[in-house]
């Protein structure tokens, strides 16, 4: 069994490192808030005085913040503190040039790295069925998965350095894009006379067919897990969903890519951010959309 920091037990943060506790691994913490430490506490971990404390005798680090420049001041204080030879996996979302940044920050003590986000959101974290996106070298990825197993229903080595935060911000456009274009039809629907369920009934089974349309389905009735039953309660937050479209957009402009609905869709979050919608499942959008005038 391996020896494992844990820095960021937030809301994903805790989940994941009571899942690495319940494989049998030694988990070490540490988080800023005195709240989480004890949580985490109560789930096993043993809790450092702080995040280069928590990494001095680990063999893996696992980091999961809030941004690139908490993975970067944080990778700062630990890099030097642990062990050379020791593996940085970084969970967190966050933009592809300080993820490239951190693997560089990591080979410079000797370390080796992987950046991995996820999805499948608390539940999934809970639950130990994340989809992790991993960027890094063979080697690393070999070491990263037995690690990242326990928390995970899925596991994809994408690439080089940066290769799982691009993966994670390509799918996360393609739902913010896809919702909206979900909840703009269903709108459209109700101005036409037609009934939630026959356009769910027809679109589900015909080339409208998605993600956001058959599992999380932003209207209340058609599929009855999804947040629309639960007055949109998130789900996935839309403050979430405004952080990865605008990484997107971040990355598009870095690269030179043409995504004019990956940003009109950052756009249109932003609005319903603003207007209050931020605290809401992204897929309440609709209700943003329905009170714009046509
Ligand atoms: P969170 O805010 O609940 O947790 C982040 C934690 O990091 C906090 O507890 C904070 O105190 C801690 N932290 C910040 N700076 C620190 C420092 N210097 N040292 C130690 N701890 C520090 O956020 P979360 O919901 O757990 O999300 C974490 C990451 O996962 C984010 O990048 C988010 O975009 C991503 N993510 C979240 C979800 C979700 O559904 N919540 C889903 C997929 C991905």
């Amino acid at each position: 069994m391996t020896t494992i920091a844990f820095i960021g037990l937030g809301n994903m943060g805790n989940p994941m490192a009571a899942n690495l506790v319940k494989a049998g691994h030694t988990v070490i913490g540490f988080d800023l808030v005195a709240e989480n430490l004890a949580t985490a506490r109560e789930h096993g971990v043993t809790i450092a005085a702080d995040a280069a404390a928590a990494v001095r005798e680990a063999e893996v680090v696992v980091t999961m913040l809030p941004a690139g420049k908490h993975v970067i001041a944080v990778y700062g204080d630990i890099a030097p503190a642990a062990k050379p030879g020791t593996l940085f996996i970084d969970s967190s979302t966050i933009d592809v040039e300080s993820a490239r940044k951190a693997h560089a920050l990591a080979a410079d003590h000797g370390h080796v790295s992987v950046d991995a986000p996820v999805s499948g959101g608390t539940g999934g974290a809970t639950a130990g069925t994340l989809t992790f996106m991993c960027g890094g070298a063979e080697g690393a990825f070999a070491r990263a998965e037995p690690i990242l197993q326990p928390m995970a229903g899925r596991i994809v080595h994408c690439g080089g350095a940066g290769a799982g935060q691009a993966a994670k911000i390509c799918n996360n456009m393609i739902l913010g894009i896809s919702m909206i274009g979900v909840a703009e039809a269903f709108v459209l629907a109700e101005k036409l006379g037609l009934s939630h369920q026959a356009l769910f009934d027809v679109a589900s089974t015909s080339s409208g067919q998605c993600w956001s349309l058959t599992t999380y389905c932003p209207v209340p009735g058609p599929v009855p897990t999804s947040p629309a039953n639960n007055g949109y309660k998130p789900g996935f937050a839309a403050a979430l969903m405004l952080k990865d479209l605008k990484l997107a957009q971040e990355a598009a402009q870095g690269a030179g890519a043409a995504t004019p609905l990956g940003a009109e869709a950052a756009q249109l979050y932003g609005l319903f951010n603003a207007q209050g919608g931020a605290g809401t499942d992204f897929s309440g959008i609709i209700e943003f959309l329905r009170g714009q005038k046509g």
